[in-house]
């Protein structure tokens, strides 16, 4: 069980694995006032740089659940490196209808909403693992400009304009599922090129490192399109952000 293999490879460097700067996520985990021991659950936790920054900041608990055994490693590594592998457990899994057996504080999935199906979805599965007035977390996608053509909403690697919302649409269907939204984090062009630009170079040095490997081709062709596709339709079009939810 893995995730595809080109994002094993792109993102093999990769701390975050979306468009938030360590600052951003310092400044996510600060607006959210943890308290210590806050228990938080995360799902699609990549290489875990959430939970153990605020493992170290905020003196959280946790665990996280991702499916790549890669990023799934790394977590373990991370949380070593920062000394709170005693406070949070990385799980590798498929998250879907992940359940944990002790409520939570915190609920979070941070660009994985696909693990539940949609925005509605993994709201309904996160709040299975939440206390009665604890925080959910979403970090999603929403167009921060309407793309004019189905094309363009390709560009942005969406399957149609239809997968994302404008913001105030996106906040408004949030509240539309109960739900008061009490903080968010947005992100900015800086943080989508970290997120995107990074890959490029994690590529050109696997594509040197792995000149007979069967996926030489994909990844080569891949370094062909990022950087343009990023510049003219992500970069441009394509906002993100993480919605703190707490039910009405
Ligand atoms: N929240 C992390 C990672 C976001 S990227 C961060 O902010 O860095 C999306 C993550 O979802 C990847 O780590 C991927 O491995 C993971 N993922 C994809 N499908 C999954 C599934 N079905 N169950 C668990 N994790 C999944």
């Amino acid at each position: 069980m893995d995730i595809p293999k080109i994002f094993n490879i792109s993102e093999s460097a990769h701390r975050i694995h979306n468009p938030f700067t360590d600052a951003k996520f310092a400044t996510l985990g600060a607006v959210l006032r943890l308290e210590p021991e806050t228990r938080i659950v995360d799902l699609g936790s990549g290489s875990g740089e959430m939970l153990c920054t605020w493992a170290r900041d905020y003196k959280i608990t946790g665990t996280g659940v991702d499916m790549s055994e890669l990023f799934s490693k790394q977590a373990k590594l991370r949380a070593k490196e920062l000394g709170v592998e005693n406070r949070v457990k990385f799980i590798h899994a498929d998250a879907a209808g992940y359940v944990d057996n002790e409520k939570c504080g915190v609920a979070a999935c941070v660009g994985a909403t696909w693990i539940g199906g949609g925005v509605a979805g993994t709201i309904e599965l996160l709040r299975k693992s939440l206390k009665d007035n604890g925080i959910i977390l979403i970090g999603e996608p929403y167009w921060k400009k309407l793309p004019s053509t189905e094309s363009i909403a390709k560009g942005c690697l969406a399957n149609a304009i239809s997968d994302f919302q404008l913001l105030p649409e996106f906040v408004e269907s949030l509240e539309k599922l109960g739900y008061d939204v009490v903080e968010m984090v947005l992100a900015d062009e800086e943080g989508w090129d970290r997120y995107e630009a990074a890959k490029w170079l994690t590529m050109r040095r696997w594509l040197e490192a792995n000149p007979n490997d069967d996926f030489y081709k994909e990844v080569r062709a891949e370094l062909d399109l990022a950087p343009k596709r990023h510049v003219t339709y992500t970069r441009e079009y394509l906002g993100w952000g993480v919605f703190a939810l707490m039910a009405r």
